[in-house]
């Protein structure tokens, strides 16, 4: 690798990944963000913090996750070893919980009482619901309407355990305006809030931030795979939403010359404008919701419309790190359609007794167009982000369309 190699140590002072990330947002947020980064940068020394995270993560939240090898699906598509990283088996279902309680943490050393998040598919409400209640703090969670009514059982887990879920009527009423919701939000409250960001996403540190929480992944997998394997893999795999899953498990590996990385985005119907998610297909460079990076946008600049059938991936920007580690060549970047998901998702489910979330699918979907092309001898890992029990409704409709529609 060239000596511009990315390091553990980007972004620089002032959150840049080489020309991407920073910080856009309204004046009166640089003075919580500077409190954020300061706090967080004492908190990553502490041994307590340390100390108290990791304790959580395995007593709470179930760590480590297996590193499951899906010897049924490798078998039949009869090249590379395929190895599933299960955050799936993470409480709350996905991976959203590793940060979402790092953060959590956070807010308590910054004595913020008041915890707001946006939300897509609603994992990452879930996760925030979740820590939020474990430690006693009110909680605020932003919905776009639309992701409301695909995502209902999650809006309702949410509630029970004490969180209020505010719906979002504007523009597309999904993930963006949720975001914006969120950002409004706290402005308006920034003594009393921590804003709980979901994704490796938003003005610094957030990019830095959630990609650390989740770096666990990759140094879990890292280890696994040595312990199981003797050797490193040849291919890593990861949806991309927001990226943070993503950056997870390949931070961890980035100097790991041999090891190959694929992200991979929602096609959604196809790349036509308006008809996906696939921010390195057909994207440009631009600012959204405080960060600068690939994005979906006209020739105006105005934010295009998006679709997925996995609301997690419907969102208009890359997180900037992803945009940086594109431009390097050091990860590849390509998409799969809602189709090809589907049809993933529904051959891992029969043929390995898992149910993948949609997002997760994406990924999926890569993994069965490339594997039969790897030599058995090759070894693929590919980051099971969560499980599907919220998306069977959404997939019986069009997997299994003869059945009774419940709703
Ligand atoms: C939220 C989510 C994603 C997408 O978000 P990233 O930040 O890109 O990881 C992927 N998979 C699952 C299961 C999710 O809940």
């Amino acid at each position: 690798m060239n000596s511009t190699a990315p390091t553990p140590t980007l972004p620089d002072e002032s959150g840049h990944f080489g020309t991407f990330g920073g910080r856009f947002v309204p004046e009166t947020l640089v003075a919580a963000l500077d409190e954020l980064t300061h706090e967080y940068e004492k908190a990553k020394k502490d041994p307590a913090f340390q100390a108290e995270l990791q304790d959580l993560l395995k007593e709470f939240c179930g760590r480590e996750t297996p590193l499951y090898h899906a010897e049924r699906w490798s078998e039949k598509l009869g090249g590379a070893k395929i190895y599933f990283k299960r955050e799936d088996l993470l409480h709350t279902g996905a991976h959203k919980i590793n940060n979402a309680l790092g953060q959590v943490l956070l807010a308590r050393r910054l004595g913020k009482k008041r915890i707001i998040a946006e939300t897509g598919a609603g994992q990452h409400g879930v996760a925030t619901a979740t820590v939020a209640a474990r430690f006693g703090l009110e909680c605020i969670v932003y919905m776009g309407a639309i992701d409301m009514e695909r995502q209902h059982l999650n809006v309702v887990r949410m509630r029970l355990m004490g969180a209020e879920v505010r719906g979002v009527e504007a523009g597309q009423k999904t993930l963006k305006e949720a975001v914006n919701e969120a950002l409004r939000d706290w402005v308006t409250n920034v003594r009393s809030t921590h804003y709980i960001l979901g994704s490796a996403l938003g003005p610094h540190p957030y990019p830095m931030m959630v990609r650390d929480f989740h770096r666990v992944i990759g140094v879990e997998a890292r280890r696994q795979v040595q312990e199981k394997e003797g050797r490193l893999p040849d291919l890593l795999v990861a949806c991309v939403g927001g990226g943070s899953n993503a950056i997870g498990l390949f931070h961890p590996f980035l100097e790991d010359e041999g090891v190959r990385m694929m992200g991979v985005e929602a096609g959604g119907h196809g790349i036509q404008h308006g008809e996906h998610a696939a921010r390195f297909q057909g994207g440009k460079l631009g600012v959204l919701q405080g960060t600068k990076t690939w994005l979906l946008a006209d020739e105006d600049g105005q934010i295009e419309l998006t679709h997925s059938v996995s609301a997690g991936l419907d969102y208009a920007a890359v997180g900037p790190e992803h945009a940086f580690l594109q431009n390097e060549g050091r990860v590849e970047y390509t998409y799969a359609t809602d189709d090809e998901a589907l049809d993933a998702f529904q051959e891992v489910a029969q043929t390995e007794g898992i149910l993948p979330a949609l997002e997760t699918s994406h990924a999926l979907a890569y993994v069965k167009k490339q594997a039969p092309k790897m030599g058995k001898d090759q070894i693929l890992i590919v980051n099971l982000s969560g499980r599907g029990d919220k998306d069977v409704e959404q997939a019986s409709r069009y997997l299994l369309p003869t059945e009774d529609d419940p709703s």
